[in-house]
């Protein structure tokens, strides 16, 4: 197909949805693409978290691009370093690297009458047509506002940003603050590091037992001789995700159901202790937070070097942390396991829009996205995993290739000359809020918990639909929602 015109554009991030927009654009003919990526290496969430025991929690087969299925998974799931390798293959497979420019931070995007002006930390300054934002959702760690939490003396860091020179081993008496989807896979490392673990835990959460175990080497050569093998064992893991998991959350009873008698016996099996599985015993409803699929955290907390201590943070102090009931903990490391800001995005970055509009006044109130990711007031720029994508228990590639092949076909309607810059419509964002709003109570979400998939103002920050439906919706996109405009008069 011809174009007319061929557009540049910026790609902020080289983490997973930077690799996938860098190859689809290059594959669609776009050659002025440039993707700033604020460090060394490509990777994303992969190169930054490296803590013991990172790897992903869906099967590894459905975690890789559609183009570029990988028979070399050593496991069923994945370990951190494996995928960061994966990634850095896909560059220079595909000869990306050339467009990628590294330790540089995007500092300020502005719109200027139909062209984004794009500042780095470098002092470079960019102009093109399309700024494709694919900083990803879970980067900024969030660190828990607890008294005192600076005035520790010991080693002190985020998940996302461990400390390789902290010494684990028997010497060692370590805490962690959290129990989410990241502490289920770093506490099981540090126990059988033989090192004194005390888990401060806030909430406990459900857990799937869903078992790890290596792919025999047979089985890799099958997978690379046999690609259709490869693509069914991808679509099987899909198919079961997309059926059990995501139907479990978004309210179809017998997925529900079905997970609740799983999660429920493995707690009941797992842990022999009854004072113990009474404090891991979650009182909300499966699925509310993130289900947590994971054979090891139970088996460790239940050894004699570690401690499951449930009254509470009261304050922290220089030796260590003291609980609501007085006593102090004492630490040599505390590690802070306590996620992420959701609603980041793309910030601190300064991005203004049309009429000087910042971003962050126009998410004063809410984060308001159209399909999650178009932005009235910021045309021609692109959220990708912006709110309301169906994150959770799925493959957030498929996400993305999802919203790259929506992204585009608007790029293809302006290189034929429809428009010059879109953006969505006011009264679309409001009815495309509602409409997700109107998923919510049907979702294991408000099923008595508090997590970082709903807002401070109860929106879900999730698709509450199924994946299927996502998809549909996400094919074409409708003009009726959109506003076009032509600057090449002005
Ligand atoms: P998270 O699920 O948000 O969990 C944070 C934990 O810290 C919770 O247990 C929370 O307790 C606790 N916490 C926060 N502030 C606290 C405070 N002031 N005092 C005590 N406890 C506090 O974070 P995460 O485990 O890093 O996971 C975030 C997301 O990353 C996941 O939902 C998932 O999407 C992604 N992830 C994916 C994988 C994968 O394999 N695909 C692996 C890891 C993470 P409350 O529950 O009481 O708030």
């Amino acid at each position: 197909m011809s174009f007319k015109r061929n557009p540049s554009v910026i790609v902020i991030g080289a983490g997973m949805t930077g690799i996938l927009m860098a190859k689809k654009l290059k594959d669609a003919g776009i050659e002025k693409v440039i993707v700033l990526e604020k460090k060394e290496k490509v990777g994303g969430t992969w190169r930054e978290n490296t803590y013991p025991g990172v790897a992903c929690d869906i099967p590894s087969h459905m975690y890789t691009y559609s183009f570029e299925p990988n028979p070399n998974w050593s496991n069923f799931f994945a370990r951190g370093n494996e995928i960061q390798e994966y990634f850095e293959n896909v560059v220079d497979k595909y000869e990306l690297r050339p467009m990628i420019r590294f330790n540089e931070t995007v500092t300020e995007a502005k719109f200027d009458n139909g062209v984004w002006k794009v500042t780095t930390s470098t002092g470079d300054n960019y102009e093109c047509d399309f700024v494709i934002s694919a900083t990803g959702i879970l980067h900024h760690p969030s660190l828990p506002d607890i008294p005192g939490l600076d005035s520790f003396e010991g080693n002190m860091f985020h998940t996302s940003n461990w400390n390789h020179d902290v010494q684990l081993d028997a010497t060692q008496s370590v805490g962690i603050v959290g129990t989410g989807s990241t502490a289920a896979q770093c506490i099981p490392e540090l126990i059988n590091s033989g090192a004194k673990v005390n888990v401060f835990q806030r909430t406990p959460q459900w857990i799937l037992p869903l078992k790890d175990f290596s792919i025999p080497n047979f089985v890799k050569r099958l997978l690379g001789r046999f690609p259709t093998l490869n693509r069914i064992s991808r679509a099987s893991g899909k198919f079961f995700v997309e059926h059990f998991f995501t139907k479990a959350v978004t309210g179809h009873k017998i997925q529900r159901f079905l997970m609740e008698f799983f999660v429920k016996l493995n707690l009941k099996l797992a842990i022999k202790d009854p004072e113990l599985r009474r404090k891991l015993r979650p009182d909300y409803q499966v699925g509310c937070k993130r289900l947590i699929i994971n054979t090891t955290f139970y088996k460790a907390i239940q050894k004699d070097n570690a401690a499951l201590i449930t009254e509470g943070i009261d304050h922290i102090e220089p030796k260590g942390v003291v609980t609501k009931d007085g006593k102090l903990h004492e630490l040599d490391t505390l590690v802070l396991s306590t996620g992420f800001d959701p609603l980041a995005y793309m910030r601190p970055m300064n991005l203004i829009g049309k009429d000087n509009t910042h971003i962050n006044d126009a998410w004063a109130e809410n984060v308001g996205v159209y399909r999650s990711m178009l932005i009235p007031k910021f045309p021609n720029f692109f959220l990708t995993l912006g709110p309301n994508t169906p994150i959770g228990n799925f493959s957030v590639i498929a996400m993305s290739e999802v919203q790259c092949d929506y992204l585009l076909k608007l790029i293809s309607q302006w290189r034929s000359g429809k428009f010059d810059a879109v953006e969505p419509t006011n009264i679309a964002v409001e009815n495309f809020n509602a409409y997700v709003k109107n998923g919510l109570d049907a979702t294991a979400w408000v099923g008595g918990c508090t997590s970082w998939y709903l807002d401070a103002h109860g929106n879900p920050i999730l698709w509450p639909y199924t994946w299927g439906r996502w998809v549909k919706e996400m094919r074409i996109p409708n003009d009726e929602d959109l506003q076009f405009a032509s600057y090449s008069q002005q």
